[in-house]
């Protein structure tokens, strides 16, 4: 049996990790770990690589160290020059964004294992590892990730753990509408694919995916005083899914257009031998399938997440949210953040803006700024 932590962090990913960071801040002494079997960046790193994603969709000011303006700041100090920067929106490049973050996380207290089940113990919580290691702990936040590759197809998927392009030139046919799909195409074309790109609708232009207001009080102040159903209303509104940026926009426009990359309407396409059905008789060949379709917005059926929300008797709804208090606690001293606490956090929780408005929550929580408050019916998120 581990010693009784303060915090203990379930997931030490991008969002694990800030709050990890920021709790320390402000409570130095504070005693605080990660439990992961990852390292912070492993899972970003491995989706972003899969996309061949070079620059972020949101802006420099999102960014994972605990100063505003952090991260313009490092980049002058160790020489990342114009480059780094994309648009008027100033997007950093992943190099930038990652080297920064790498310097950030880097002596975080981590503990190298898996969650796999957890229990309310008296006044504290029992997290076990899958090597069967038990660490108590007083608070524990739940940062797991986003949902699983959301799969209409039975096909490869692009944030699958294994995915690759093939080695040598194949026919691809790749499926999805938003920005990871888009970007996937240009990769496959660019190393010499032949590759046909299915979408519902040809994709609309927006800067960010979602609006951007809600990053800060002037739209998530009302939001967060709105009722419930208003809530969910504006969540679904507020986020562009299927929308891309104008840079990459432009570029897979050109390439329609050019021929290099085909492109066909499909709201559903199904599989075939040796390629997809795009419904009125027609098919398109491919050697190869991959979609490239986004997540789940639950966390998956079988994760350390999802089972814990339903052993406590709550759930989640049709989109993912499960209902917590201001300080984003699902049961006492058990607080959740990423995507599953949009109902609090607004349309970014998800995004990298997300990771710092829940780290504003839970040290608002410890230097007092937010009271506890119990959740006034946690079974309900409708
Ligand atoms: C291609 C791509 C580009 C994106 N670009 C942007 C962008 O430009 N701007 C933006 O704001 N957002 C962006 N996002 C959205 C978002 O910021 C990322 O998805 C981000 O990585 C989410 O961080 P996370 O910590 O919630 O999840 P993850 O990075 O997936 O981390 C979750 C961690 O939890 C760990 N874990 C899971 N289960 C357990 C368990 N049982 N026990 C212990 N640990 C566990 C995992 O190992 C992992 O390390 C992008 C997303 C994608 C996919």
């Amino acid at each position: 049996m581990s010693a009784m932590w303060h915090w203990l962090i379930v997931g030490g990913g991008i969002h694990g990790a800030h709050v990890a960071k920021a709790l320390a801040r402000a409570a130095p002494d504070t005693s605080l770990a990660i439990l992961d079997p990852r390292p912070p960046l492993a899972a970003w790193r491995q989706r972003a690589d899969a996309c061949g994603m070079d620059y972020l969709r949101s802006p420099g000011a999102h960014h994972l160290g605990l100063r505003a303006g952090e991260l313009r700041a490092f980049g002058t100090a160790h020489g990342y020059g114009p480059e780094h920067w994309l648009s008027i929106y100033r997007q950093p490049s992943r190099t930038l964004f990652e080297h920064h973050a790498d310097r950030v996380f880097a002596d975080l207290p981590r503990i190298v294992a898996a969650a796999d089940m957890l229990e309310r113990r008296g006044s504290f919580w029992r997290v076990v590892d899958s090597a069967g290691t038990a660490h108590q702990a007083q608070r524990v936040v739940l940062a797991t990730g986003p949902g699983a590759p959301h799969r209409p197809l039975d096909a490869p998927h692009v944030f699958d753990r294994d995915f690759a392009l093939p080695r040598r030139r194949q026919e691809l046919v790749i499926v999805g509408g938003g920005l990871s799909a888009a970007q996937i195409a240009l990769r496959a074309a660019a190393i010499g694919h032949g590759v046909t790109w299915v979408t519902r609708d040809w994709p609309r232009v927006s800067e960010f995916d979602s609006a951007p207001c809600y990053a800060g009080p002037k739209c998530l102040g009302p939001f967060q005083n709105a009722s419930l159903a208003e809530r969910k209303r504006q969540l679904v509104t507020a986020r562009h899914s299927g929308t891309l940026p104008s840079g990459i926009h432009a570029r897979i426009s050109a390439a329609v257009a050019a021929g290099t990359i085909g492109w066909r309407r499909c709201a559903k396409p199904s599989l075939t031998d040796g390629g997809v059905n795009l419904g009125g008789g027609t098919t398109l060949r491919a050697e190869q399938v991959f979609q490239a379709t986004g997540f789940t917005p639950h966390p998956p059926r079988d994760s350390v997440t999802a089972r814990t929300v339903s052993q406590l008797g709550l759930g989640f709804d049709d989109h993912g949210n499960v209902a917590a208090d201001e300080c984003l606690q699902i049961a006492p001293g058990l607080h959740i953040i990423g995507r599953p606490a949009s109902l609090v956090l607004g349309p970014m929780a998800g995004n990298i803006r997300g990771a710092r408005l829940a780290a504003e929550r839970l040290t608002g929580m410890i230097t007092g700024y937010l009271t506890e408050r119990p959740n006034p019916d946690p079974r309900r998120t409708s």
